[in-house]
């Protein structure tokens, strides 16, 4: 058994029995590196990962590991890829964690001047109802560069295949017309490029790059909600990309009218072209979705099963291929295909640990528990040092843990705004990045959060 094999397993242990959010927290960029009979060496991401590892899941994460491995007595913590085991007892399974190559490998089909991923192909996307105007539209687009449907506008719900369509477009083109300038970019990436862009002077320059483009394809836009500058740009692109034929493709989450502080100019282009939905697969489609996977895994999973899949998970088809992949994961693990009974059973509990949602009361609650501050404070129109900060930490955690719009968050704080609340999230963000004590703070905050969800 590999060493990935079994952090495998622990892993997925560990992502039962804990919070989505807790989970991503600690076991993140975790992996096995090494170990011998009796220690195993697991590396962390940083010290306070290390830390919180050892004092609060050492335990579990030992049983877990017992379970595949009974004669392991101890598990050390590392930060970096050396391992560490007492020099008496120096493995020889030093290499690099097999998820690191993972990733190596999979951003190595990622084009690095495209940001197109060669996995995402038509040829891999099934057709059903749900999806197939927006996949005509897409089919007709590459046909057709800038004639048709300009721009071209996908909305639909989270994991519904919209990435997967934009991307699938972006390769035929390259590969129908072989050099076409085509980028794919998610629109928040676009606002990161934007801002540095203006903080290093070289606007122009940033946008002298997509002008030039023949198929300019962002993803995510409801994104830029609240974003003015992000707004303007892309405003200005859009012209001029337009004006000269070029193609346009975006997606987003939700219609154009329902973005919240999207500049008027910019709904009404989004809505000047072709708006094709994606709606949630019905039973039929998520069946075939599901054994083109499983072929494309090489497995040849029991038709009856597959049902059972597509049956339990009805809404999202990432997920759907989470279960799938689930399955196949364990008939590896134990070298047999699960039957039926088992299937479901390992699917229920997977299932029965929905990703747990937070509120903004809940976010509010929390952030003023953490700081020692009345939880009215936080909407008050004070500008006291220990409270201006705890507020500025609750609009980061309101936009990073419920999505919600800038304009929103500042209604919700006592009507501030969104140009406000913007700054303090920007501040914090960058705080949180640079200054470990920051992040400390936020880490422990969304621990309150979910912690209160989980009991
Ligand atoms: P979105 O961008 O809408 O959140 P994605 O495009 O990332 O969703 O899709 C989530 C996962 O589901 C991806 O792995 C994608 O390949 C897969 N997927 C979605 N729709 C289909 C489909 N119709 N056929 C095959 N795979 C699909
Ligand atoms: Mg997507």
């Amino acid at each position: 058994m590999t060493n990935q094999e079994i952090w495998n397993m622990v892993l997925g242990e560990m992502e039962l029995a804990l919070s989505r959010a807790n989970f991503t927290t600690w076991f993140k960029n975790t992996s096995i590196i090494s170990r011998n009979e009796d220690c195993v060496v697991v590396s962390v991401p940083n010290g306070f990962v290390k830390e919180w590892l050892e004092n609060k899941f050492n335990k579990q994460i030992i049983t877990s590991i017992r379970k595949l491995l009974p004669e392991i007595r101890d598990v050390r913590y590392t930060m970096g890829t050396v391992a560490s085991l007492p020099p008496e007892k120096k493995d020889i399974t030093q290499f690099i964690p097999d998820r690191i190559m993972e990733e190596i490998r999979s951003n190595a089909e990622v084009n690095s001047i495209t940001n197109l991923n060669k996995r995402y192909t038509f040829d891999s996307f099934v057709v059903g109802s749900n999806n197939e105007l927006a996949h005509a539209a897409c089919l007709a687009v590459v046909k057709n560069l800038g004639k048709v449907y300009n721009p071209l506008f996908l909305y639909g719900g989270v994991g519904l295949g919209k990435t997967h369509l934009l991307q699938a477009t972006g390769n035929k083109v390259v590969e129908d017309n072989g050099i076409r300038k085509v980028a794919f970019i998610s629109s928040e990436r676009l606002t990161t490029e934007i801002i540095e862009s203006v903080k290093n002077h070289n606007v122009e320059e940033m946008k002298s790059k997509y002008r030039k483009l023949d198929v300019l394809i962002i993803d995510d836009i409801q994104m830029i909600a609240g974003r003015e500058k992000t707004q303007d740009i892309i405003f200005d692109t859009f012209n001029e990309l337009y004006s000269k034929n070029k193609q346009i493709i975006f997606s987003s989450d939700r219609p154009p009218r329902a973005i919240p502080a999207l500049e008027e100019r910019l709904r009404s282009r989004f809505e000047g072209g072709m708006i094709a939905d994606i709606s949630a697969p019905d039973y039929e489609t998520r069946l075939a979705i599901l054994k083109l996977k499983a072929k494309e895994k090489g497995s040849n999973m029991d038709e009856a099963i597959l049902g059972h899949i597509a049956t339990t998970v009805q809404k999202n088809i990432r997920e759907l291929e989470g279960a799938l992949n689930r399955v196949i994961a364990v008939n590896q693990m134990y070298n047999k295909a699960l039957d039926l009974k088992e299937v479901k059973k390992l699917l229920a509990t997977y299932l029965n640990t929905p990703y747990k949602k937070t509120t903004p009361q809940l976010i509010l609650k929390s952030v003023s528990d953490f700081y020692g501050i009345p939880l009215m404070d936080l909407t008050k129109r004070s500008r006291k040092k220990e409270i201006v900060h705890p507020r500025q930490v609750a609009m980061f955690l309101l936009r990073e843990e419920t999505k919600s719009s800038f304009p929103e968050i500042g209604q919700k704080l006592g009507g501030r705004d969104h140009s406000t609340v913007i700054h303090a999230y920007e501040k914090i963000k960058h705080a949180e990045e640079t200054d470990e004590t920051m992040r400390q703070e936020i880490v422990l905050i969304k621990e309150r959060i979910y912690q209160s969800i989980d009991h």
